[in-house]
């Protein structure tokens, strides 16, 4: 099964993803962590990201398409993956379609986590003073839910015509948001898709 973490800045997709991965098999795939591994190793690549992260901008398309072509063939990722931060655009979520389309694999379902963006402010707060992530500020991360507004206004609804979107309420407790999440994703691997199924 290959899902997507869909949501703004701040809004869980990490922490689910890491919870869920090991219950079920999948791959968790953020091409934010994988960008901030270029970072850190200061790649060429990476010192080019890094000013486009840093202003809370996105990185070129076949920057982060290359990034998940790279990996989607690793053993680990054979069961599914998770993709987190990924895709952004709709190039990059065709690009994604192509690729799994390639290995006869398609996009089971997009869960869409929602967060007040009050809360949202309070989690990057804290996780800066955790993580220290130097894109964790105010400001940076006013750009980075404008650019979410912005990319989910577009990429939302070109899954929403697949009828495969989830909405998952973020404001819960952690618990609780896995559990909401363990129940699509039953459900979806329970599901014979009809929409799908009827192309
Ligand atoms: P994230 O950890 O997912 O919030 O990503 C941190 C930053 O990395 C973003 O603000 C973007 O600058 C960049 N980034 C991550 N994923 C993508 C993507 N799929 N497309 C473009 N830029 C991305």
């Amino acid at each position: 099964m290959d899902v997507i973490f869909f949501g703004p800045p701040g809004a869980g997709k990490g922490t689910q993803a890491k919870i869920i991965e090991d219950k079920y098999g999948l791959k968790q795939l953020s091409t934010g962590d994988m960008l901030r591994e270029e970072v850190n190793a200061k790649t060429d690549l990476g010192i080019e990201a890094k000013k486009q992260m840093d202003a809370g901008a996105l990185v070129p398309d076949d920057v982060v398409i290359g990034m998940i072509a790279n990996r989607i063939d690793s053993r680990e990722c054979a069961k599914g993956v998770i993709f987190d931060g990924f895709p952004r655009t709709v190039a990059q979520a065709e690009a994604l379609a192509d690729m799994l389309a390639k290995r006869g694999r398609k996009i089971n379902l997009v869960l869409s986590l929602q967060v007040e963006d009050s809360a949202l402010v309070k989690r990057i707060e804290q996780r800066a003073i955790q993580e220290g992530r130097s894109d964790d500020t105010v400001e940076t991360f006013k750009k980075r839910l404008d650019a979410y507004r912005d990319y989910a206004a577009k990429v939302l609804p070109h899954y929403n015509a697949q009828a495969i979107v989830k909405p998952v309420d973020g404001m819960r407790d952690i618990a609780d948001v896995t559990e909401q999440i363990e129940k699509i994703l039953k459900q979806g691997s329970s599901d014979s898709s009809p929409a799908c199924a009827m192309g």
